[in-house]
């Protein structure tokens, strides 16, 4: 007869003593569960027997071999089943026995994770199905089942995060988030896989999602191209068809590409084509092993299901740019278009406010664009529109933004302009660009346009008042007379058309003649001698009339024109003063004033030393007037300095004692004169800290052998302060105005005393 409750003697854990314990009617008990054996065996559940009071639990074999174990393994005794459940679900099924046996719960059933004797995690289905008790009701022994649930957790799990995936897909989130999150699911179902998704774009794979493989692996394979021979993936987006590769190490397919995988531990890769609705292949779906190995039926399926997955989110993807694209994009112009131009103006007064820099904003209309449409048709009219549209994207630099608004109004977004004349240089390009004669319907026709200006955030605050200001100038633009530019604010339209003006003007004046130089000059105070004169340019146009040098010279600067303009002076000077000395006027210095700028060039020497020589001038009675700045630009300008001083030419200081270092340029420039500004010349009689100054720029200037030159003496009281204060030369029209040529000939001449020239 078999043994009561199913325990073979040999493993028979519960002592015989134990079994009166067992209620009274053991017959019947045996034969139910005699029954419920045969049961068991039918439905391939497992059978534990615990007797509560000793920990002695009877494990039977299924129960056994569910975790892989064999009949003769696992002691029986609770610690057994405590050392496999997994750790955080121990306390939980405990707990669940003591509520069932105190009577709080009426059914014992609970799911734990136990580990197989092969290290993977197997779901186990717990239920109890009879308790004893003794007669003061203390329970002593629970018998229950165990069915292993692992496959089913695993499809629900699988169903679960598949229908967290497609709602995914439905609410919208990003497609590299979710490819994430399939990958991380298949994952999940295969210990030790790895999964990528890549997608394929004019034959190139771009990486989509592979959150557990290595940067440096994703990033090399992102931009190759795709080909019959190009790793697991990049073979099966080019033949459309399921690339299974073994053994990265040697398969033909991945010999060109297994350097990149190798040191990463991958030895397997299965590629599945993404495909859309209609077959089109959009990237591949790859599973990697760090083992050689071909897929089971189970990854099989996966692989296919994982591509199919990963193709509803890459659809839906592309469609999704696709839609981006074509609202973003003007479809005749490819400028960007109106919806995406309210995007990027938002942008940009976010980050003006961010980082305090200007934009300015361009209104550009064409003129009488409809008398294009209705004299010459449409298909004219929209060629049109497109040469506008390539003229505006080679105006404007990398930074700035260009979009069509509508019919034929453009707008461009100028980026970080520094001063008004920024967007008004942009504006004047592009009505010169525009109206190039182009050819339409074999009739050549000349367009123009007008241009509204606004600033921000100067002349709007926001997007509406910035758009309305922009219109606004537009609207200025066009009544103006069209084919110009306006600012919102109409001084500054003024101004930048003056700048402009005298912008194109200055281009000319030097080859038409229109510049001349006049002199003023220096007398030496201690022997009232002349011993030099300054040349100073001067400027008059036919329209625009006299425009003082100050001006024109920062103009010349930033056009690129100072190194013509200086060489006209330089020569014009130079023949001066090699004029007088033929004409028998004694010696006496030509200074010149030179911009800074030259000082960065290397040929200006250059440019000196052929004057001197094609004029024939003395080095040593040409004097080079520059400002205190120019030690502050670059100390390039240093060596500049020198070669000068080998030519054999003088160097005065400028504008001495306004600028930022005046007393640091000293200790650079080996300058032969300084020239106190006329400033402290004008302050001096009225202020004594300005006399202080003076007394010690000259004096300073004594101690480092510099003579001192005063600029804009007007009066004969500042003249003798000057001179007690031991001043060397005083300039200014209280002996001179500058003079032109003729004149300062006539002066000179006519001054000649001993072979000296000395002032009256
Ligand atoms: P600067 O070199 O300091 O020239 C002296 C300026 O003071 C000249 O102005 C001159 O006319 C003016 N001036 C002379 N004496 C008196 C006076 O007693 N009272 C007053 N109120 N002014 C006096 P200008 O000719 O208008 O030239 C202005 C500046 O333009 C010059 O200042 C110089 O920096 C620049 N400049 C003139 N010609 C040239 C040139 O050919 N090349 C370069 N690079 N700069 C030039
Ligand atoms: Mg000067
Ligand atoms: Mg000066």
């Amino acid at each position: 007869m078999r043994p009561p409750l199913l325990i073979k003697k040999s493993t028979m854990s519960l002592k015989n003593s134990q079994l009166h314990l067992i209620p009274t009617d053991t017959h019947e008990l045996f034969l139910r569960e005699e029954r419920l054996s045969l049961a068991l065996k039918g439905a391939n559940d497992g059978l534990w027997d615990w007797n509560l009071e000793t920990d002695e639990v009877y494990y039977s074999p299924r129960w056994k071999s569910m975790l892989g174990y064999e009949e003769g393994e696992l002691a029986h005794h609770l610690d057994t089943w405590a050392s496999l459940v997994h750790p955080d679900d121990k306390d939980r099924v405990l707990k669940t026995v003591q509520d069932h046996l105190s009577g709080n719960a009426d059914s014992f059933e609970v799911e734990m994770r136990m580990r197989h004797k092969e290290g993977h995690e197997v779901v186990v289905l717990s239920r109890a199905f009879l308790v004893n008790r003794a007669s003061d009701g203390k329970a002593v022994r629970l018998v229950g089942t165990h069915v292993d649930i692992t496959e089913r957790k695993k499809t629900e799990s699988y169903l679960e995060k598949t229908a967290e995936i497609l709602e995914m897909i439905a609410t919208g989130q990003p497609a590299a988030v979710i490819y994430d999150r399939i990958a991380l699911m298949y994952e999940g179902r295969h210990p030790g896989m790895r999964c990528s998704m890549l997608e394929l774009e004019s034959g190139k794979l771009l990486h989509g999602g592979a959150p557990s493989l290595p940067k440096d692996y994703c990033d090399a394979v992102h931009g190759l191209e795709n080909g019959p021979n190009v790793g697991s993936c990049g073979t099966s987006t080019y033949t459309g068809k399921r690339v299974l590769v073994e053994n990265i190490e040697t398969d033909p397919k991945w010999a060109m590409i297994k350097h990149i995988a190798l040191p990463h531990g991958m030895r397997c890769c299965w590629s599945e084509p993404i495909k859309n609705s209609s077959g089109k292949v959009l990237g591949a779906f790859g599973m990697y092993y760090d083992f050689p190995a071909l897929p089971n039926e189970e990854e099989s399926e996966d692989l296919k299901s994982a591509a199919r997955l990963a193709g509803i989110v890459m659809e839906r993807d592309q469609a999704q740019k696709r839609i981006r694209v074509l609202a973003y994009t003007d479809e005749l112009t490819g400028l960007a278009s109106r919806v995406r131009f309210y995007q990027q103006l938002e942008e940009s007064i976010k980050s003006s406010d961010r980082n305090g820099r200007r934009f300015a904003l361009l209104y550009v209309d064409l003129d009488d664009f409809k008398g294009v449409n209705d004299s010459l048709g449409h298909d004219a009219g929209d060629q049109l529109l497109k040469e506008i549209a390539k003229c505006l994207r080679s105006i404007s630099r990398e930074i700035d933004f260009v979009a069509r608004l509508s019919g034929d109004e453009f707008c461009i977004i100028v980026k970080d302009v520094d001063d008004d004349y920024a967007a008004a240089h942009v504006a004047q390009r592009c009505l010169e660009m525009i109206s190039e004669p182009i050819e339409l319907s074999s009739r050549k026709f000349t367009p123009t346009c007008s241009i509204g200006i606004a600033h921000y955030p100067d002349d709007g605050e926001n997007m509406s008042t910035m758009l309305k200001a922009a219109d606004t100038s537009l609207y200025s633009a066009k009544e103006l007379g069209k084919n110009q530019y306006a600012f919102y604010k109409p001084e500054l339209t003024r101004k930048a058309e003056h700048r402009f003006r005298v912008e194109q003007a200055l281009r000319e004046a030097v080859e038409k003649q229109q510049l001349s130089l006049v002199y003023q000059p220096q007398i030496e105070m201690s022997s009232g001698e002349i011993i030099g004169v300054e040349a100073l340019s001067r400027w008059n146009h036919p329209s625009l009339g006299h425009i003082p040098p100050r001006e024109f010279i920062v103009t010349a600067d930033r056009i690129g024109m100072i190194k013509p303009l200086t060489e006209w002076v330089l020569y014009t000077a130079c023949n001066q003063a090699v004029a007088c000395r033929k004409a028998g006027i004694p010696v006496i210095r030509m200074a010149v004033n030179i911009s800074p700028n030259h000082f960065l060039d290397n040929d200006f020497v250059l440019l000196v030393k052929r004057i001197i020589e094609e004029t024939g001038m003395n080095p040593n009675e040409l004097e080079l007037e520059v400002t205190e700045n120019v030690v502050q630009t670059d100390p390039q300008n240093l060596s500049v300095f020198r070669d000068l001083k080998e030519l054999g030419v003088l160097i005065a200081i400028d504008d001495f004692g306004v600028g930022y270092s005046s007393f640091a340029s000293l200790k650079h420039l080996t300058a032969d004169y300084l020239k106190i500004d006329r400033h402290f010349v004008s302050d001096m009689l009225h202020d004594k800290e300005t006399q202080l100054l003076i007394a010690s720029m000259i004096d300073l200037g004594h101690k480092l052998e510099h003579r001192i030159i005063a600029e804009g003496v007007e009066a004969t009281e500042q003249y003798d302060m000057l001179n007690n204060m031991g001043c060397d030369i005083a300039q200014g029209y209280l002996f001179s105005k500058p003079i032109d040529a003729e004149e300062i000939m006539q002066t000179l001449n006519s001054n000649i005393d001993n072979g000296r020239c000395v002032w009256p």
